[in-house]
């Protein structure tokens, strides 16, 4: 299979992750990675790319603002046309993933959303993904290509810079068709500004505690552990609404990759597990011994929160 990787994410954070993927892929295949980028101010923005693994930046539709699924994919199926590029690779963002079937569709190509692994096996690419809330993990092999993967945020790392790396950058003369649809109004989103996906240390609360009063004592532990993000299950903000969306971690919510969680009364169902699995410790405080939180975690502690809390503070505290 001939290896041409094109990768599209409307962060360029995603971009960044994307892109060291298809490096190894590329590599394999002794064949090229490009990276599209649309926008006026594309072209300011190529270095990055080509420091972070890219060999070409292939910028398109300088007039495109904003993003628009159908304008994004007519400039995406014009340059994997006229390229031939193999592999598409974007992210599963909330726009990657209306975009990504969009475009398969139009290439008449396989598509896969959500791989957590990419690889090819005696030739042919192999992707897998988690299923049934993360209770099965569904081994896909591309019968043809094109082949669009939409990839989730963190499931790779970015490569480290390397400002001596050196790349092409094209202009693609491809621009959208007319379309239907309007942007009428873009209403950003209320937040508290917590950024649980990016949090390098989470602790958790779950139904464990009795009242919201109670987060007091696990704003004592973040404190004591240092500009600590505070992460909740779903009930938390979804029934209790003690914590704003913006803590929610899980299927539904948000998936962290920090490199401590710490999850307080917390039981550890399968749609909570499957937001902060890839967590680099984690830490679990349950009453209950065959809590199934337990079978995640690196550490157990087997007690009553409202005393095991205290006593780490304490314990913290004492340590600094
Ligand atoms: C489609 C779907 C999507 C979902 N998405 C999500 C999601 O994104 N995120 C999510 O979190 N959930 C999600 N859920 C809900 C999920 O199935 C669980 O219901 C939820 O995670 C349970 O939250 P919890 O662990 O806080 O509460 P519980 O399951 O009630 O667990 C509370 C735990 O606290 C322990 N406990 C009680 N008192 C104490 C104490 N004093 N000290 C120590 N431990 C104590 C108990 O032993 C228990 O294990 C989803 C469900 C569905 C169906």
């Amino acid at each position: 299979m001939i290896m041409m990787v094109l990768i599209y994410s409307d962060t360029e954070k995603g971009a960044l992750e994307l892109l060291s993927k298809g490096r190894e892929l590329a590599d394999a295949a002794g064949r090229k990675v490009s990276v599209v980028i649309t926008g006026p101010d594309a072209g300011s923005r190529a270095k990055r790319f080509i420091e972070h693994g890219a060999d070409r930046v292939i910028l398109a539709a300088p007039s495109l603002e904003g993003f628009k699924a159908e304008e994004i994919a007519d400039v995406l199926e014009g340059i994997v046309k006229d390229e031939k590029e193999d592999v598409i690779l974007i992210s599963s963002t909330k726009n990657g993933k209306e975009l990504a079937p969009r475009l398969a569709a139009m290439l008449d190509a396989g598509c896969v959303t959500d791989a957590t692994s990419i690889d090819i096996d005696s030739g042919r690419l192999r992707v897998e993904r988690t299923v049934y809330s993360g209770n099965a993990v569904a081994k896909e092999e591309f019968a043809s290509t094109p082949a669009v993967i939409t990839v989730p945020g963190k499931a790779f790392d970015p490569l480290p810079p390397d400002p001596s790396r050196t790349g092409e950058v094209i202009e693609a003369a491809v621009q959208p068709g007319g379309h239907g649809s309007r942007i009428i109004e873009v209403k950003k989103m209320v937040s508290e500004g917590v950024n649980v996906e990016d949090a390098e240390i989470i602790v958790s609360c779950g139904r464990g505690f009795k009242s919201s009063d109670d987060l007091k004592m696990l704003e004592e532990l973040a404190d004591t552990l240092n500009g600590v993000t505070l992460g909740c299950s779903r009930p938390i903000a979804a029934d209790l609404k003690w914590l704003s969306d913006d803590h929610w971690i899980g299927l539904s919510g948000h998936k962290v990759k920090p490199k401590l969680y710490v999850a307080c009364g917390i039981s550890g169902q399968i749609q909570h597990v499957a937001g902060m699995r890839d967590s680099g410790i984690i830490v679990a405080i349950n009453k209950d011994p065959d809590a199934p939180i337990f079978n995640s975690a690196d550490y157990g502690i087997v007690g009553d929160l409202y005393q095991v809390i205290p006593k780490l503070v304490e314990a913290l505290k004492a340590r600094k």
